[in-house]
């Protein structure tokens, strides 16, 4: 269990989240959705402790009894404690090759995640056959699986995605969000989705928090999110 408490989170005079408060069940889908500048960024990146509150706390519950309060941990003690980020733009090392990004996944593991590197070209049969060649010259449905791949080889517990079908054609994408949920399930993950593309992530979630200027208008079910049409055409630019 994720659990946000009166979240509030500010750059300067610019109020990124105000009082945010939502919790995430271990093993779900939970979709962040909202406009630009909603905050849906900011959120994940205070989750992962790249950004500081002004206030509240995130906590995570941990598998052997108790909770960390993320909010009070460097990115480092973060990340080791089983929460990987797969940032927007995808964060992949053009210049480095699929191999080697894979590898850079694994830098904080025993014997360098090179088992789970194995399972990730299994999984990704793409990336396989292109292991030599550098990022750079991936598409961008490949790139986007390199991204999750990498971030799969640090054996995260918790995976935070922010906005993978940037820039995908609509079947890439469809391809991606049934990607996402097998893996969920598969391997017992906890996901934070970050979407523009409310109807994609609304499709595998099993709850969703809208988000409008940094406040939750809705945290819910994704089918209760989905039902609202009002809401939908409002917040999420859903006809
Ligand atoms: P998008 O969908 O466009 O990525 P978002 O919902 O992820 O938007 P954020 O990127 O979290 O929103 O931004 C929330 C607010 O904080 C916006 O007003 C944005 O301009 C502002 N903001 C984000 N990062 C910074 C920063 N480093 N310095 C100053 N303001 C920032």
């Amino acid at each position: 269990m994720i659990t946000v408490t009166n979240l509030s989170v500010a750059y300067g005079a610019v109020q990124a989240l105000s009082d945010v408060s939502f919790s995430v069940e271990p093993g779900t889908i939970t979709a962040v959705l909202g406009a630009n500048g909603a905050g849906k960024t900011t959120l994940l990146r205070t989750i992962s402790g790249l950004v500081r509150p002004q206030s509240g706390s995130i906590s995570l519950a941990n598998p052997t009894g108790g909770t960390s309060t993320l909010t009070k941990m460097s990115v480092e003690r973060i990340v080791t404690s089983g929460v990987s980020q797969v940032p927007e733009g995808r964060g992949v090392i053009a210049e480095m090759t699929v191999d080697e990004n894979l590898r850079l996944g694994g830098l904080w593991r025993h014997g360098g995640g090179k088992k789970v590197i194995a399972e990730m070209y299994e999984l990704f049969t793409p990336l396989a056959s292109r292991r030599k060649q550098r990022a750079a010259n991936l598409s961008g449905g490949e790139r986007q699986m390199l991204a999750l791949a990498r971030a799969l080889v640090a054996e995260p517990r918790v995976l935070l995605l922010d906005e993978p079908s940037l820039g995908l054609a609509p079947l890439v994408t469809r391809e991606l969000m049934g990607t996402i949920k097998d893996l969920t399930a598969s391997r017992e993950l906890t996901v934070i989705l970050v979407e523009q593309n409310a109807r994609g992530a609304l499709s595998i979630a099993e709850h969703a928090v809208v988000l409008y200027l940094g406040k939750v208008v809705l945290a819910d079910t994704a089918a209760a999110v989905s039902a609202d049409t009002e809401l939908a055409k409002y917040y999420l630019g859903m006809a």
